[in-house]
Parts: C-alpha cells; sequence; structure tokens
C-alpha cells in the first residue's frame, strides 16, 4: 500500500480541524485533512463566535466572509447563565462588542473555503481507523470512499476528530472529568405559530422551561428556519444515536409554550449532553489535540467552537515554525500550557452555569440567580465576566508589576498611520493577514536588531492616534497575542518565538 508522506495529518474538518489547516497552509506547510463524512455537516449546531474569536478571524481577513453569512448579529448581548443581565463586551475595547450569530456550519464553510483558495483540501469519507507513532512522525490507516484502505505519514498529528475523538482512544488518553446528568437535543427546523415571539429579546428571554423538567431555547436561523434546543423527560430517556421525532419536539413545545408552536419540519437534528471532561496532556509525543477532542462541556455559554478554533490559531504557527525548521520542539510545549487552563476554567464555568440555568430553583438555587443577577449589575463584575465570556480577557504572560501592561494580551486592533512606503491608514489586523509575527515600531527608532527575523516577522513602522497604544514597540505574535512591548529583551523574545536569528534552526 502506498504511503502518503506529509507535514501535518489534520484528523476533523469542524471548526478546528479546519482553522488548523488553514493555518498552516497559510504558512505554506504541507498538510493533509481527513474527515469521515462525504461533505460539510450542514446543521447549524454552535450558533455564535465569540469577540475573540471574531478578532482572530479579522486578524487572517476572513471575518467580513464571516458577518455576511451572519444572522443579525447586533440583536443579541452576551450573557451568563441566561441572566437577565446582557454582558457589556465593549468594556473591553473590541471591535466587534457582540457575539456574532454565525451558525457553526457557516464559519465552517469560511473555513473551507479559506483552505481552498490556500491549494488544500479536505480529504471527505477517509475514516481515521489506526494509528502508531514512532521517532520520527505518525503513520495512519485509514479507509478511503472505495470500501479500501491506505496509510499517510506526517511529521505530526493533530486530532480535531471531535468528542468522541478515535484518535484520543487510540493513543489511550485519559479523558477524566463528569460524566452527563443531562441529555439535550437540537435541531434547526421551520416553526408554525408565534415563533416570533419565541425569539424576541435577550437570551434570558428566549430561555421557556416546563415545572416536568422542559427546557426551549429558539434563535433564527436563515431561510426561514430556527434552531431549537430543548430536553425534557422524553430526551432525558432516549438513546445518543436515536433520532430526533416530531413528537418529541412538539411534547417539549406543547409543555414549554402552551400551544403556540408547532413544528412543521426537522431538516437536521442531533442529540448531546452535559458531560465535561478536559484531557490531561494535549500533547502525546507526536499527536496534539484541538477543539472537541480535547475538551468536552454542555453548549450554555456558548464556548466549544470557539475554544477549538482558538486551539487551532494556539498552535497552527507553532507547528508551522518548526516544521519549517525556524525554531526547536520546545515551542510546541507552549501550546499546553496556554491552551489547558483555559479551557479548564470555560469547564468550571459552564458547570456553574448549568447549575445555575437549569429548571430547578429550590436549593438555594433561585436565591444564587437573584445574587448572581444583582452581581452582574455591577460593572466591575460584570466586565470581569464579559471578559471571560467573549475570551477577550486572556494574559499570556505571567504576573509582573514591573512588566508592559499590554504584554501577553491581545493586540489592540487599532488605526495605524505607517510611515513609509506611501503612508496610508490600516488597522493593526491588516498587517496579520499572512500569519506571520509583527514587530511594531511607534516611534520611528528602525529596530534594526530584528533583521535576522526578516520573514518569520514583518517589520512596520507606523504612528498611533494619542491614547490609542501606550507603547514605544510591540513585538505581536501570529495569533495576535503581544510577547514584547518595549525594554530590553527584543532578541531574546525574537528567539523565544521565532527560533535563533538569522539562519534556519536544525528543526529535529
Ligand atoms: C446545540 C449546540 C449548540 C452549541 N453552541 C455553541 C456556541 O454557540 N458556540 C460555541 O462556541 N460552541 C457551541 N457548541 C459546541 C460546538 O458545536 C463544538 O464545540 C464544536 O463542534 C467542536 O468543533 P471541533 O472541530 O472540535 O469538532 P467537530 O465539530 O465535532 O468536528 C469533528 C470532525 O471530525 C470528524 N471525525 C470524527 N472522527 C473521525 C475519524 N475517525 N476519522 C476522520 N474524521 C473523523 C467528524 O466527521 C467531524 O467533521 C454547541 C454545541 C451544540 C451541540
Amino acid at each position: 500500500m502506498n504511503t502518503q508522506v506529509t507535514g501535518v495529518i489534520v484528523v476533523g474538518a469542524g471548526g478546528a480541524g479546519l482553522a488548523l489547516a488553514t493555518e498552516l497552509a497559510l504558512a505554506g506547510v504541507p498538510a493533509v485533512v481527513l474527515d469521515r463524512l462525504p461533505g460539510r455537516n450542514l446543521q447549524s449546531r454552535a450558533g455564535a463566535i465569540q469577540p475573540r474569536t471574531a478578532e482572530m478571524l479579522a486578524l487572517r481577513g476572513l471575518l467580513d466572509d464571516a458577518l455576511g453569512r451572519s444572522i443579525d448579529y447586533r440583536l443579541v448581548g452576551g450573557h451568563f447563565a441566561g441572566l437577565p443581565v446582557p454582558l457589556d463586551y465593549a468594556a473591553w475595547d473590541t471591535r466587534y462588542p457582540h457575539p456574532v450569530l454565525l451558525p457553526q456550519d457557516q464559519l465552517e464553510a469560511v473555513l473551507e473555503d479559506r483552505l481552498t483558495e490556500l491549494g488544500g483540501r479536505v480529504l471527505r469519507e477517509h475514516l481515521l481507523t489506526g494509528l502508531h507513532q514512532d521517532a520520527g512522525g505518525v503513520t495512519v490507516t485509514v479507509t478511503t470512499p472505495d470500501g479500501g484502505g491506505r496509510t499517510l505519514r506526517g511529521r505530526y498529528l493533530v486530532a480535531c476528530d471531535g468528542a468522541h475523538s478515535t484518535v484520543r482512544k487510540t493513543v489511550g488518553a485519559s479523558f477524566p472529568g463528569q460524566p452527563a446528568t443531562v441529555r439535550m437535543g437540537t435541531a434547526d427546523l421551520l416553526l408554525t405559530g408565534d415563533v416570533d415571539g419565541s425569539t424576541a429579546g435577550h437570551i434570558s428571554s428566549r430561555i421557556h422551561t416546563s415545572p416536568e423538567g422542559h427546557f426551549a431555547m429558539i434563535t433564527p436561523l436563515a431561510d426561514g428556519l430556527h434552531k431549537l434546543i430543548f430536553s425534557g423527560p422524553g430526551t432525558m430517556r432516549a438513546e445518543r444515536d436515536a433520532p430526533v421525532t416530531p413528537e418529541e419536539v412538539r411534547e417539549v413545545l406543547r409543555a414549554t409554550h402552551g400551544g403556540a408552536l408547532d413544528v412543521a419540519e426537522i431538516r437536521y437534528a442531533s442529540r448531546f449532553s452535559n458531560a465535561s471532561r478536559q484531557l490531561e496532556h494535549y500533547r502525546h509525543g507526536r499527536v496534539f489535540f484541538a477543539g472537541d477532542s480535547a475538551h468536552i462541556h454542555s453548549p450554555a455559554g456558548g464556548q466549544g467552537l470557539n475554544l477549538g478554533v482558538q486551539d487551532a490559531f494556539n498552535l497552527g504557527w507553532k507547528l508551522a515554525a518548526v516544521l519549517r525548521g525556524e525554531t526547536g520542539e520546545e515551542l510546541l510545549d507552549t501550546y499546553q500550557g496556554e491552551r489547558h487552563p483555559v479551557a479548564a476554567r470555560v469547564l468550571a464555568l459552564t458547570r456553574a452555569q448549568g447549575v445555575v440555568m437549569g429548571p430547578q430553583r429550590d436549593g438555594g438555587i433561585g436565591e444564587l440567580r437573584d445574587v448572581l443577577t444583582d452581581l452582574l449589575r455591577l460593572p466591575d463584575a460584570n466586565r470581569y465576566m464579559a471578559g471571560v465570556m467573549a475570551g477577550l480577557d486572556l494574559c499570556l504572560a505571567s504576573p509582573d508589576a514591573a512588566a508592559h501592561p499590554l504584554l501577553g494580551l491581545r493586540m489592540p486592533d487599532v488605526d495605524l498611520d505607517l510611515v513609509d512606503g506611501d503612508g496610508g491608514r490600516v488597522r493593526f489586523s491588516e498587517l496579520t493577514r499572512t500569519g506571520r509575527g509583527v514587530l511594531l515600531d511607534l516611534t520611528g527608532a528602525p529596530l534594526d536588531a530584528a533583521a535576522p527575523w526578516d520573514g518569520r516577522i514583518i517589520r512596520v513602522r507606523a504612528r498611533a492616534e494619542a491614547g490609542a497604544l501606550d507603547a514605544e514597540a510591540v513585538l505581536v505574535r501570529p495569533d495576535g497575542y503581544v510577547c514584547w512591548a518595549g525594554g530590553a529583551g527584543l532578541a531574546a523574545t525574537l528567539t523565544r518565538w521565532f527560533g535563533p536569528a538569522g539562519s534556519v534552526a536544525a528543526g529535529e
């Protein structure tokens, strides 16, 4: 059997896999994406991307396409546990202070279109069935559309194969956490009746429950479709693979909407749960995990897809730098340290939201809701929770009172007046389209010391409006995080994130 050889094997063409493959293609690194399905999954599933994901798409020039496919994104505020106080994302100084109502299949379309433009493609109906790794790489066995098999070999493999990851089981990675206590369903469907009355307003007014434990939340999709997320006694009893039936949905709608709504047609439907688990290690030798293969939790709060895409943005440029021989393998170890704590926090907050959001009001839960609602009216508490839910508060640097305040934070997408060439005004995010690091000089000092890293970073001289950016210079990683903000240590920082000066490192 012929073995196709490549740089990275990406297993799974969901949001995480496609984002990763796009980053690798942009960096010119050979990669193959495998997916067991014959085509993209057209069910909407995740309904929103959070502001940090929107910012990351903007860094690669993908946001306009995403916004063009979104449902009117200004209509919804951020929320914690569906409590009736909207989270104010604008407090985090972002250009995108709202969740963008972008159905998951549409985000995947945006990413796959870009992957195709960059010359990459997904091998559909390619089911990974086996995996073996040695000191030089990873070999996988795959069943192909004709029912035959093939093998592929890559220097690395990234498992983006979702919640029930075959790769995770194959490498024997433990997936500790809490088992499901609630089973839910989601359906893209055509409804009849007072649909607008059920979808208006903040998310807190769209959650409908019944004393018998039914739950329904309806959000609009395109083309007259709506997405229903639901549960109830029947759904709690259903097997995971049992089809969602109109009768099951009707029972939930009757209990939650008292006959105001009925289902005309179910287009797509699936089941999920609130199981909450996370891998201890995101790296097993040459195998990395990103997205739901690494962490699962209830969709309350709308975080899962966002985590996966942001995992991919963190790992993609690092893998590319190692595969291009610019830097050593140690760069890859920063992935675990930077991304594991982020998902761990989301899992904890999601479990908390499950308690607050659920139908129970006894045992102090009703009072807890009231306390949290009051707290969210306080600007500092609201800002804190907005930063967490939007993914905007992440700081990748260790706390250090002496460090520049921007260090480790996302680079603000400020307007810049370019000094060189024909000048002109750009947003910072327009400088990162090629996926390289950016050394931004804001004072006119040319920062020639960074010249040996040209090609891995771009050096840009610009001016920011007074007060927009309090720094003389900043070095920004390809994923948009500030890793140096003036002062000593530029060469050491460049070496740490982009490899040794001038020459190409030995690689491995
Ligand atoms: C109702 C609902 C609402 C949600 N809302 C939100 C939200 O608003 N915001 C949010 O961020 N998240 C939300 N989520 C979570 C989100 O859907 C998931 O976190 C997201 O799908 C994870 O993306 P992924 O790329 O990691 O995995 P997946 O999307 O599951 O993709 C995995 C891919 O791997 C492929 N695959 C699996 N096994 C193999 C194999 N052996 N060989 C080859 N290919 C394989 C699959 O075919 C699939 O295409 C929601 C989820 C649900 C159920």
